[in-house]
């Protein structure tokens, strides 16, 4: 399990996220509701260990993981999809995918998970991860290289955005998948319908949690309040 324990971070004296309390189980799918600028992209990096919280505590299994740096962390199992994906000159997406050779992979799974992020093997295993690709191809092919890794966590910064309307079919797909090989998604993303989709959701609004539970109810609960709560910052629960 991983957790954030009363995790509040500062920047120039203002709470960017205050005493927030997370708990994302084995096997389970949970999402991270809420408006611009609430917080979110701040608990993934704190997750991922990009940043360190100014108070609290991250811990993984129970053990305090809170100094760890983010390539120890990918060592446990921890992945994140960044909110803008990075460009790889003078590097074909297989290699990407294959980690430049490091990790052996069944081809016809690459092919399977290419497929899945909407990318045809033919049209694309031999292309370059440079700016030929558009940045809609660049996340598609960001998400296939944390689906080959399989990790034991995949935190998904806004996956959705920058994609077409394939965007909520691809999202569940990823879902599905990781479900089937037992990852533990943490999905940051607008699109409250997918959101649904995952089994438990946290409502985030101004730093801290509004609400949290089944993603069903969290989600409804969003779509009537999110703008009162947008508009005041602060929000009674
Ligand atoms: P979200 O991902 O929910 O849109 P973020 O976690 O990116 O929100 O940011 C939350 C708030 O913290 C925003 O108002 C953002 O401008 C602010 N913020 C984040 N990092 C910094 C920083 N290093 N310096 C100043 N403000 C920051
Ligand atoms: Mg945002
Ligand atoms: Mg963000």
């Amino acid at each position: 399990m991983l957790c954030l324990r009363n995790v509040t971070y500062r920047v120039d004296g203002r709470r960017i996220i205050e005493r927030i309390n997370m708990r994302f189980k084995e096997g389970m799918t949970y999402s991270i509701l809420g408006p611009n600028g609430a917080g979110k992209s701040t608990i993934a990096y704190i997750l991922m260990g990009v940043m360190k919280p100014s108070e609290g505590r991250v811990l993984l299994d129970g053990d305090d993981i809170t100094n760890l740096s983010i390539t120890e962390r990918a060592r446990l199992g921890i992945t994140l999809l960044w909110q803008e994906p990075a460009r790889y000159d003078g590097i074909t997406v297989e290699k990407y995918l294959t980690l430049g050779g490091k990790i052996k992979v069944d081809k016809n799974e690459m092919r399977e998970i290419l497929e899945l992020v909407g990318l045809p093997y033919e049209l694309y295993a031999h292309r370059f991860v440079d700016k030929s690709l558009s940045g809609g191809e660049r996340k598609r092919i960001e998400l296939a290289s944390i689906l080959m890794l399989r990790p034991r966590y995949a935190i998904l910064d806004e996956p959705d955005s920058g994609l077409d309307i394939t965007a909520g079919e691809l999202i569940e797909n990823v879902l599905e998948y990781f479900r089937r090989v037992g990852t533990t998604v943490i999905l940051i993303t607008h699109h409250e319908e997918i959101a649904a989709k995952t089994d438990f959701a946290y409502f985030v609004c101004a730093g801290r949690i509004i609400k949290k539970g089944f993603s069903r109810e969290i989600v409804d609960y969003y779509k009537k309040t999110c703008g009162r709560c947008f508009l005041t910052g602060r929000m009674e629960v």
